[in-house]
């Protein structure tokens, strides 16, 4: 069964959410999907029993860091999962110092982590993928193996040129990027990881994306947005 994250960013209102829980009612694998929506939105999903992560989490169990959210609070709304180091995130709020942190704090406190690595444009054309991914792996496990397994840890795939741009990797340079991720874990940590390839999912491309085996789930962004299309989705996934 392939995994499937949905990140609603900072989209939706109270009133879009439980239309969207209407439409997804007894037609999705609660063990499948993670909802990933806004902080205020979590305790909608959670209440149902759905699989709910947080986009994010503060570094610092507690203090006085105005305007971010705990761990313990988001754990208290039902979250058992949270993004770590989104390229958004990445872009305007951390560095890789924050990333490492939030990785042992959020597995000291048994929420499991969906880590986003992703090259930018420029590393992509200039075939320096690999090295980009290695450097963001490296800094986010470093010092953390003792907290990290096979289960509370999940690599997402997301080249920064493709996330909401329509732009996705071709298919043969997917399975060599996530194939390389895979290898490296192993062999460099001894941990086999589940990777998941985000940016741009979409119903066009879904077909083609499905043809690369190493991919075992997906980030969806935009898309996830409309609880029709996500379904609709999620079939295509599963058949
Ligand atoms: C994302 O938010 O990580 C993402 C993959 O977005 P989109 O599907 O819209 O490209």
């Amino acid at each position: 069964m392939k995994l499937i994250v949905a990140n609603f960013k900072m989209n939706l209102l109270i009133k879009d959410i439980h239309n969207y829980l209407e439409v997804i009612e007894q037609k999705l694998n609660k063990d499948q999907v993670i909802f990933c929506p806004n902080n205020l939105h979590i305790k909608y999903f959670s209440e149902k029993n759905y699989l709910v992560g947080s986009q994010d989490i503060s570094f610092q169990e507690y203090g006085a860091i105005t305007g971010d959210t705990s761990i313990n609070q988001l754990k208290e709304v039902g979250i058992t999962y949270t993004i770590n180091g989104h390229s958004e995130r990445r872009q305007y709020f951390l560095d890789n110092k924050y990333i490492n942190k939030k990785v042992k704090l959020a597995l000291s406190k048994q929420i499991k982590i969906i880590l986003c690595i992703g090259e930018n444009l420029k590393a992509f054309e200039e075939n320096n993928t690999f090295s980009v991914l290695k450097d963001q792996i490296d800094n986010a496990l470093k010092d953390n193996l003792n907290y990290i397994n096979e289960t509370n840890l999940i690599i997402a795939y997301e080249p920064i040129w493709s996330i909401g741009t329509g732009k996705i990797p071709t298919n043969s340079c997917l399975e060599k990027t996530i194939l390389n991720i895979k290898t490296y874990l192993k062999e460099t940590y001894n941990l086999n990881l589940k990777v998941l390839y985000g940016g741009s999912v979409n119903l066009e491309n879904i077909d083609s994306l499905q043809e690369v085996s190493e991919i075992d789930g997906y980030l969806v962004g935009s898309l996830s947005l409309d609880p029709n299309k996500f379904l609709t989705l999620i079939n295509k996934i599963n058949n």
